[in-house]
């Protein structure tokens, strides 16, 4: 899941000797967002490469790297689930349930973050083809929601809403 979020580019290009691309002889390594080894939660992970790991190190204290790293993490999740989905998720964690698209979920399924509520699909407003389904929240679903420092907690508003507010901002 890591590989396939980073598709074997190094996210960060912190170090001067980054490799950028991650190969069978120098493989990657996965760096704990939080510092603490203990939690290999897929939020608190970042495949990184070696040189910029070893410069991380360097730099422990560096508040504004951390913030960047979490950053890039937040942007690499959203990119790996979508940003719908993401939406999905977090209303399912705000109302313990949500109906979705069940092709706009398929990954947060197949990966455990949601699960299905009820079999019976139903179409959607005026859309006869647009069928929908429920979906709850799982625990490890929750988890990704939470703080401090999960993956998906920052986002404070539905993406949509964001979305709105910009739109307006920029015509005015
Ligand atoms: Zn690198």
């Amino acid at each position: 899941m890591l590989k396939e979020e980073v598709v074997y580019v190094c996210p960060l290009g912190l170090s001067r000797n980054c490799e950028r691309f991650e190969k069978i002889e120098t493989p990657f390594t996965n760096h704990h967002i939080d510092l603490d080894s203990a939690n290999s939660e897929y939020w608190n992970l970042i495949r990184i490469c070696k040189p910029c790991h070893e410069e991380h190190n360097r730099r422990g204290q560096d508040g504004d790297l951390q913030r960047k790293i979490k950053l890039r993490k937040r942007n690499l999740a959203l990119q790996y689930f979508g940003p719908l989905a993401v939406s999905v998720l977090r209303m399912s964690h705000i109302y313990k349930s949500t109906s979705a698209m069940p092709a706009m979920v398929l990954k947060l399924l197949e990966k455990g973050y949601l699960e299905i509520a009820n079999q019976n699909t139903f179409s959607a407003g005026a859309c006869e083809h647009a069928t929908m389904q429920d979906y709850k929240i799982t625990h490890k679903g929750e988890r990704s929601c939470k703080k401090p420092v999960g993956a998906f907690h920052s986002f404070k508003k539905p993406i949509y809403t964001c979305l709105v507010q910009k739109t307006a901002s920029n015509a005015g």
